[in-house]
């Protein structure tokens, strides 16, 4: 499946559509600055925002469009959307309606930083993408599985329930795509490892991932607890907050501002990024950064010695984020003297390390350790697609019924307004007689006569509206009556089909071409082409489960658009032959190349 993620934050959106089967990013965007001068970035190439206002919608409802035409008629299955924290109310991924996002509203003052926007970019790609399914993946779900006994602070129970303060934990996604990949990589289920997981990036933290289920992480309510972070302190003395507050004057939102945007390593030694505190550690022997790094890597030791012990030992540490990915620096400081676990840093692999697409995991412990090291290239996104492509599925296997209405279409015309202006008079209007099952098509009440060298077919109708090219579709049994051989095409494909006299109450006209025995075909949404595992120009089979004859009609082509309503169309002898009554129904049986896929999935 083709899924769009969308990361919606305050100041930046980051999109990219990823095919889930190959991993392959077909497109990235990036909007920066969205509040004051923003541009919108996919690849190298920039716009400048069009219109006067800044904002999300503003750049969305830009980008939306420039998105869709660069995808060039591929098309997008699902859009995943990052939430932040989704509280008790979504313990993993939901497809989201309207119900959703109010209750994602409601989790606000849980994120405040962080969910309203999220929830903005949802409402607005909901309405630019509305026939796609929306799924919001919470950076919170993963950690569902704690344990009371961790997830409980030890505050009055009251107060708890009364503003669900309890531990969440945050980075899921991260934690989850690691955990596998570490799976994977160590060719071990993961129901039988146990796991440390260290997300450092601008945000820290840690989870014990233990036989597949996190069991603890070092973030709680909010994302403030636990390890140094860029400008976040981690865990401090609460009573120091009280004290603050008496002897700084300090209000609610100037603690809140100091803890998360002027503490952590900036607090320490004046800048959040670890490449200039390592570099200023080593070169300049600069004590403020010295210690930045020392209070970094001993909390992050303190908790890899605490997770081991929470669940019995450790089979591999896992290092992630642009901190644990990059800095060989880090991970040394971090392993060192860790034998005592099991675990031996081996410094030559260390610091070796370059993670890439091509190599997103390394190793760098010594062979005889027995807790395996591990440097991973996290992929939060890709995680996010993978989750709403599973969902997107499960939704479509849940909410559709797997069978296909089928249409017995009659001989009928498509006209231009050219044509219907010769064989109705100037200025002619065609008007309708009934609608027809596709969106915005109708039969009309008027009526043409064919001709043929045999034969002619009077009453044969137009169906509105008017079209850019003429177009007759017959049976096979209308061509012999008429003596005329017209081949089978696909609506739309004229070129050199059979041409045919065509009159009219004002008028007749010679076609030169024009006149087709319409390819069966299916007609379905890109959300009907994602239910069935097909796509537009598809040759599929179908089996007829109604009428009193069993049939399968072979070689239907799939027609895909999102105008299109899912119904399959037949011509009358196909009808006849199958005995079809009005009501018939298809199910589909094979699709080339994935016939029995197909075939397992809807049977
Ligand atoms: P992230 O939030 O995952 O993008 O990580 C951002 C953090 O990774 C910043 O603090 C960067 O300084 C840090 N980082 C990126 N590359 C390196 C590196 N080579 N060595 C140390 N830290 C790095």
């Amino acid at each position: 499946m083709n899924i769009l993620v969308i990361n919606c934050g305050s100041s930046s959106v980051k999109a990219e559509v990823i095919n889930t089967l190959n991993k392959k990013r077909l497109l990235k965007m990036t909007a920066e600055r969205v509040m004051d001068n923003a541009s919108i970035r996919f690849s190298d190439e920039e716009y400048p925002l069009s219109c006067k206002e800044n904002g999300h919608r503003a750049v969305l409802e830009q980008a939306f469009p420039l998105l869709v035409k660069k995808l060039n008629g591929t098309i997008i299955h699902g859009v995943g959307h990052r939430v932040v924290h989704g509280g008790d109310a979504f313990e993993q991924a939901v497809v989201i309606n309207d119900d959703v996002e109010q209750i994602i509203s409601s989790l606000n003052r849980l994120a405040p930083l962080h969910n309203p926007i999220n929830l903005k970019g949802i409402r607005i790609a909901r309405d630019f993408f509305k026939e796609i399914p929306h799924i919001a993946v919470f950076d919170t779900a993963f950690h569902n599985t704690l344990p009371k006994r961790a997830k409980t602070y030890a505050l009055p129970d009251e107060l708890c329930k009364k503003h669900k303060i309890r531990r969440y934990g945050f980075h899921g996604t991260s934690h989850d795509y690691v955990s596998q990949a570490a799976a994977d990589h160590l060719q071990t289920d993961i129901r039988a490892l146990r796991l440390i997981t260290c997300h450092l990036g601008n945000g820290c933290s840690l989870a014990a991932v233990e036989y597949g289920r996190s069991i603890e992480t070092s973030m709680g309510m909010t994302p403030l607890e636990g390890l140094v972070m860029g400008t976040r302190s981690g865990d401090i003395d609460a009573g120091i907050l009280t004290y603050l507050a008496e002897q700084e004057n300090m209000s609610a939102d100037n603690i809140d501002h100091l803890l998360n945007k002027e503490s952590g390593l900036k607090g320490i030694s004046g800048t959040n990024d670890m490449r200039d505190i390592i570099a200023k550690a080593s070169n300049e022997n600069d004590d403020a950064a010295r210690l930045a790094l020392q209070v970094f890597t001993h909390r992050l030791r303190k908790y890899i010695g605490a997770y081991a012990a929470v669940m019995g030992g450790v089979d591999a540490i896992i290092f992630t984020g642009g901190i644990g990915e990059n800095s060989p620096v880090v991970r040394h400081r971090t392993c060192q003297r860790l034998d005592f676990l099991g675990a031996i840093i081996n410094e030559d692999k260390n610091s070796a390390i370059t993670l890439s697409e091509d190599a997103p995991i390394q190793s760098f412990n010594m062979n005889h350790s027995r807790v395996q090291l591990l440097a991973i290239k996290t992929d939060e996104q890709y995680s996010i697609a993978r989750q709403t492509a599973d969902l997107v599925a499960e939704k479509n296997k849940v909410n559709t019924t797997p069978v296909i209405p089928i249409a017995v279409s009659a001989r009928h015309m498509h006209i231009t307004q050219e044509t219907l202006e010769q064989l109705f008079g100037a200025g002619y209007q065609l008007t309708e007689r009934n609608p027809l099952s596709q969106p915005n098509q109708f039969a009309a009440n008027e009526t043409v006569t064919i001709v043929g060298p045999k034969n002619k077919i009077e009453r044969v109708r137009i169906l509105g509206p008017v079209r850019p090219k003429n177009q007759i579709e017959i049976s096979r049994t209308d061509e012999f009556y008429l003596g005329i051989d017209a081949p089978v095409r696909e609506s739309g494909k004229t070129e050199n089909s059979a041409g045919c006299k065509v009159i009219g109450p004002k008028g007749e006209i010679n076609l030169k071409e024009g006149l087709i025995c319409a390819w069966r075909h299916i007609h379905m949404t890109p959300q009907d082409a994602a239910i069935f595992g097909v796509a537009d120009r598809d040759i599929v089979e179908v089996e007829v489960t109604e009428g009193s004859r069993s049939l399968t009609f072979g070689n239907v082509l799939i027609r895909v658009s999102p105008k299109y309503k899912l119904e399959m169309h037949i011509d009358t002898d196909e009808g006849n032959a199958a005995e079809l009554g009005r009501s018939a129904q298809g199910v589909l049986l094979k699709t080339d190349g994935k016939a029995s896929l197909t075939k397992k999935k809807l049977r």
